[in-house]
């Protein structure tokens, strides 16, 4: 029995861990963080560590197959297998037209720098708007969101060094890809507790007493749903204590005088009572993010399989922009890109540019496109 160990990284999503792997006898046995690894630290997630299990699970599909009349399936040759396909391609799109089909793309699709490019050209061959991916189904909300309101081409504060950090509905210590200027993928707990020690006040907003929430300053335990609400009570707090940076908005904030207006109901006793976070907890995180001066408020995936997510993903952009947390001229961009040649980065406005529902709209539930795509969630 031969047993070895080997350095790789784990593909299952962008954060890609750094891990080992141990062998036995051409088989993967055991998945952990790499712990002598500079960035990363060790960390894995449980979706890492589970890899040898879905690598070597008698349920794994290990050859072609294909469905039978009787419902099993058989054995196919790769190539008997492809051309059957094209054939019934070529027929569907000849009776049915080229809308019939459709090709999704999934996580791991993005962990293949080939396989996410072919995927896309062969769809494009085929002239179908039914294009989709994980995108869709991740974080849409996010990017519906921020291209309705616009962003920084300077990008805004980064976790290190921040004096504050919101997490609003994610849990990095278990699983990550939070937004830029949330804890980095690299060993998150422990970038969390080392800005935690130098003096950062971490805010968690979620309905679970989660990992992260549990090494919070502050936990904010919100309703489910109700982070929209929750948020404009913050701004509203942050904007009549003046703990907002008055000079940006000026600059830089269209429409500041209808927004404040639209959430003057939201007082602490009323979101307290509609959010279930008592009103002198919101009054605390107005204050510790308002009087921070670098530091900002994130998401993840939660919020954006919640009601209201779009709205949350907009609130959660205004509260940084009332707060002018972005690269101002002259200071330091994090990690402005490595494989790709880094773009120049200005102190400026992205304005708007809507994302949603540009090209043709879905079949089911009438939904439009995203960034190019059609949403996931039309396939359920
Ligand atoms: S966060 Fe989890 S799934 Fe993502 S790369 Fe790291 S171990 Fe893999």
């Amino acid at each position: 029995m031969s047993k070895t160990t080997h350095k790789t990284f784990c593909r299952f999503c962008h954060a890609y861990c750094a891990i080992e792997v141990d062998v036995e006898d051409g088989r993967p046995i055991t998945v952990r963080g790499d712990a002598s690894d500079p960035v990363y630290g060790g960390y894995t997630c449980i979706k890492g560590r589970q890899l040898p299990e879905q690598h070597t699970t008698p349920k794994g599909v290990r050859e072609t197959l294909k469905r039978q009349a009787s419902g099993d399936f058989e054995p196919i040759s790769v190539h008997t297998a492809m051309d059957e396909i094209a054939e019934k391609i070529q027929q569907l799109i000849a009776q049915y037209g080229p809308r019939s089909v459709a090709t999704y793309v999934g996580s791991f699709g993005y962990q293949n720098s080939a396989a996410i490019h072919v995927a896309k050209a062969w769809h494009q061959s085929v002239g179908s708007p039914s294009y989709y991916t994980s995108v869709t189904i991740d974080q849409p909300s996010r990017k519906i969101a921020q291209s309705q309101f616009g962003t920084w081409s300077g990008g805004t504060h980064a976790f290190t060094g921040a004096d504050v950090c919101m997490m609003i509905g994610n849990n990095p210590v278990v699983s990550m890809y939070t937004q830029f200027g949330g804890p980095p993928p690299f060993s998150p707990y422990a970038r969390i507790r080392d800005e935690m020690k130098r003096g950062m006040k971490v805010i968690v907003a979620d309905p679970r007493q989660s990992e992260v929430a549990n090494r919070a300053t502050l936990h904010l335990q919100v309703t489910p749903a109700e982070d929209p609400t929750l948020l404009s009570a913050m701004i509203r707090y942050i904007v009549r204590e003046n703990l907002h940076d008055a000079a940006f908005c000026a600059e830089h904030v269209d429409n500041f005088a209808e927004f404040t207006a639209l959430v003057e109901p939201f007082t602490p006793d009323y979101a307290a009572k509609r959010c279930g976070v008592p009103a002198a907890d919101i009054i605390q995180a107005a204050q510790i993010f308002g009087e921070a001066k670098r530091g900002v408020a994130v998401s993840g995936t939660g919020p954006n399989m919640s009601p209201r997510s779009i709205l949350t993903m907009h609130l959660i952009g205004v509260l940084n922009t009332l707060c002018g947390r972005v690269n101002r001229v002259g200071e330091r961009v994090a990690n402005p890109g490595v494989l790709q040649p880094a773009r120049p980065r200005y102190a400026e406005v992205i304005g708007p540019e809507h994302a949603y529902g540009k090209g043709p709209w879905s079949r089911v539930r009438g939904l439009g496109e995203i960034l190019g795509e059609m949403p996931t969630a039309t396939l359920s």
